[in-house]
């Protein structure tokens, strides 16, 4: 999508600190991190939100809970980690190009926020 902000970072029309990338997802720093680890992963492909998914991408869904199972254990994150889809506005979604964030390095309450 020409006007999605993280289509423009996987074609690298955009700045990011890449953490990791392979065929299907590209991961990434968060710019306002809200742990001492704060990564977001993401289809290459424009998907607009969970619940906007299809039967189809469930391979691409797959592969971000894998890529972030593998980032948590480079990134030595140790005492557990929380992974995160906000769908929807309501749910804190900002950008409409599905992210899996991706967070250690300190304490996590429940339930979140
Ligand atoms: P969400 O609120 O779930 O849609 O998450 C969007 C996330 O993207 C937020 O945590 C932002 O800090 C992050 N973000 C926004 N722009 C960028 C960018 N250019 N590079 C990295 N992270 C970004
Ligand atoms: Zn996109």
């Amino acid at each position: 999508m020409d006007d999605c902000l993280f289509c423009r970072i996987v074609r690298r029309e955009s700045p990011a600190r890449l953490v990791k990338e392979d065929d299907l997802a590209l991961a990434f720093r968060d710019t306002n991190p809200q742990a001492p680890t704060h990564i977001l992963i993401i289809p290459k492909a424009h998907i607009q939100s969970i619940d906007a998914a299809r039967p189809e991408d469930e391979p691409v869904l797959g592969r971000l809970l894998l890529m972030a199972q593998v980032i948590a254990r480079e990134e030595g994150i140790v005492g557990g980690y929380r992974l995160v889809f906000n769908n929807g506005r309501g749910a804190g979604q900002t950008v409409f190009h599905i992210h899996l964030h991706l967070l250690g390095g300190r304490p996590f309450r429940w339930p979140p926020g």
